[in-house]
């Protein structure tokens, strides 16, 4: 059996099929293509980016990201866990304000400097 997926590696969005049970790869145009698609059938992992709201005023929320790339099923618990969040100082940018999210070594950090009298976002 195989299955159809795309490649998000670049811009180029290959359409690939890979072999559920042999892991052969088709439809890739380079060899990275190969690696995304075995890894999107054994481990599918994605970044994150998001908001967290903050106690300031000129940043009712602030926009942050993980910086590596977590499970494709802890996304929602991560989005929940982040819900109770709420940064209370001007942090500057690629703070960490989670980390270590789910006992890996990704963190969720900011990414922007935020600054006393800024406009928001
Ligand atoms: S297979 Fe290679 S060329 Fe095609 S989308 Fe993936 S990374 Fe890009």
């Amino acid at each position: 059996m195989k299955k159809s997926l795309t490649c998000i590696v670049c811009p180029n969005g290959c359409r690939l099929e890979i072999d559920v049970q042999s892991h052969d790869v088709s439809g890739n145009k380079c060899p990275r293509g190969i690696a995304f698609a075995i890894n999107e059938l054994t481990d599918p992992k994605r970044s994150i980016t998001t908001t967290v709201r903050t106690t300031l005023s000129e940043y009712p929320v602030i926009s942050v990201r993980t910086d590596g790339d977590i499970a494709k099923d802890k996304i929602m618990d991560l989005i929940h866990l982040l819900k109770d969040v709420v940064v209370t100082e001007y942090l500057p940018i690629k703070t960490i304000i989670v980390h270590n999210v789910f006992g890996t070594d990704v963190n969720v950090i900011t990414t922007a400097n935020m600054q006393k009298g800024d406009k928001c976002l």
